[in-house]
């Protein structure tokens, strides 16, 4: 089964926890054991797996900040987003992950978060369940 579903983002750079409405997908789709695949059709945002903790995500966003920062980007000069696109490609636009007894089998401090680099703008997340 495929589905999509959108997020809207609020800022340029951002991490919006999209965990649940995954595993409701998971759990709609009938599944009991497989994978589920997690996929953003665009350049500029990503996923990221890790805790849903105020202070972590700001380490995350603190940390791809820096990393892109103080780069003279060739892109920038049609299009300014370079950094966008190079933490969306970094970070990568596609997770998989074993489904098990129905729900996605992952740690407890595994959370699924939509990672924005070029918001705000309407996302669209693509779900596969096989
Ligand atoms: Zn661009």
């Amino acid at each position: 089964m495929i589905k999509e579903f959108f997020v809207q983002t609020e800022k340029r750079y951002e991490l919006k926890d999209i965990s649940q409405t995954i595993e409701n997908i998971v759990q709609e789709s009938g599944l009991a054991e497989g994978l589920v695949l997690i996929f953003v059709p665009h350049s500029t945002c990503g996923i990221i797996v890790t805790e849903n903790e105020e202070g972590l995500k700001k380490d995350w966003l603190n940390f791809l900040k820096k990393m892109v920062a103080g780069f003279d980007f060739y892109h920038n000069q049609i299009d300014d987003n370079a950094d966008s696109h190079l933490l969306a490609g970094l970070v990568s636009q596609v997770k998989v992950f074993p489904v098990k007894k129905g729900k996605i089998l992952r740690g407890t401090w595994q959370q699924i978060l939509l990672a924005e680099f070029d918001g705000p703008r309407k996302r669209k997340i693509v779900v596969l369940t096989k």
